[in-house]
């Protein structure tokens, strides 16, 4: 913890231009037991007074607005996260949390030269689809190797969590000097860094790229980014300097699980469809032609609208399961928590027949 970098000067110097007086103060779950401190360094070097919006917080998608705008709040400082491509209506500034460990590449060189020569296998097949049966076509479903847009390039595509998003260009020269063609992607309008991604965001993906290496720690985005890309995802912990693989059979499993839900909802009549009231989760208009695509079927669904989602805030509620539209990870990582089957907009399409097994599966994202 003590090589992280909070950058709280940035801040405080806004705070006194402005000459603001109440400050919210947001940061992620995994910052909490640093909140007091850091509010103890606003207050003491500003004349302002500091509120912790301690409401549980995963990602610039949640950015606290009309409550604090009720409390007088004149600033949110945001901490952890990047600017996204919403307006929550409240000043704002972002915080950026950077971490100073750079581990050796050495041991992840072994991962990336098997990962590059599944890529270069994969490449030299592009092109020899043959017409599947439809047991073919739901084994490819859950084959996370090969299920995405033809490749056309073996590329390592290298990205990473926020904090250690500044180690990027240098980790990219000592790749390539270990003999890698390394491309850092750029990704669409709710990722601010190159070579960023998020758990509901891979948008720098490119078919150029054969595999990846990740920066970072935990599995969150690595999950998503397989699920999302189908591509060999080697990681490297700066916190620990440890190397290891996202495993196929873990993501395999996931797929498998995904595939269960579309079959468990086959005869589903009702549905609740989710609409998360967070700024950056907010896709009212997917929910909006969910329920249109279930009359379209002759089944009903209805409109949820949530800030929090939980199974005791929706598994009590009369319907058969639910549709998602909310963060895309809720569905995915917390499936197992729910009475009832909780699927994405993507799975419920596959379930009537809108769309087909063989084009493999969709990440559901946000853009
Ligand atoms: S994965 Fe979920 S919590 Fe994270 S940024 Fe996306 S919507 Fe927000």
């Amino acid at each position: 913890m003590n090589k992280h970098d909070f950058e709280l000067e940035d801040l405080v110097e806004r705070i006194k231009k402005n000459d603001h007086r109440l400050v919210a103060l947001q940061v992620p779950e995994g910052l909490k037991m640093q909140a007091l401190e850091m509010m103890d360094s606003i207050e003491d070097e500003s004349s302002a007074k500091v509120i912790l919006a301690a409401d549980p917080c995963y990602g610039a998608c949640d950015l606290v607005h009309d409550k604090m705008k009720m409390m007088g709040v004149e600033l949110v400082a945001h901490m952890g996260h990047s600017q996204m491509n919403i307006d929550s209506g409240m000043p704002t500034h972002f915080i950026p949390v950077t971490y100073e460990g750079d581990p050796e590449i050495d041991p992840v060189l072994p991962i990336l030269i098997q990962h590059k020569e599944i890529a270069e296998k994969r490449l030299s097949v592009v092109g020899q689809e043959v017409d599947l049966t439809n047991e073919e076509a739901m084994e490819k479903f859950v084959d996370a190797v090969g299920r995405i847009a033809p490749l056309t390039g073996t590329k390592l595509g290298l990205v990473g969590s926020i904090q250690h998003l500044h180690l990027l260009f240098d980790y990219k020269k000592k790749l390539e000097n270990a003999g890698f063609e390394v491309e850092i992607p750029v990704g669409g309008a709710r990722l601010t860094f190159p070579g960023q991604v998020l758990g509901c965001n891979y948008s720098g993906d490119d078919p150029e790229i054969g595999h990846y290496l990740f920066l970072g720690s935990g599995d969150f985005h690595p999950i998503g980014l397989v699920m999302h890309t189908g591509k060999p995802l080697a990681l490297l912990d700066p916190y620990t300097g440890e190397a290891s693989e996202m495993s196929f059979n873990r993501i395999e499993r996931i797929l498998r699980q995904r595939m269960g839900l579309i079959f468990a909802v086959d005869n589903a009549r009702s549905f609740g469809i989710l609409i998360g009231e967070k700024p950056g989760q907010m896709r009212r208009n997917l929910a909006i032609r969910m329920k249109n695509m279930l009359k379209r079927h002759g089944k009903k669904g209805y409109l949820l609208a949530l800030d929090h989602v939980g199974p005791d805030l929706i598994d009590f509620y009369p319907v058969d399961a639910f549709v998602n539209t909310a963060c895309p990870r809720i569905a995915i990582d917390d499936a197992v928590k729910y009475a009832k089957p909780l699927i994405t907009p993507f799975e419920l399409e596959v379930s009537l027949g809108e769309k087909s097994w063989e084009n493999g599966y969709q990440f559901d994202e946000i853009p």
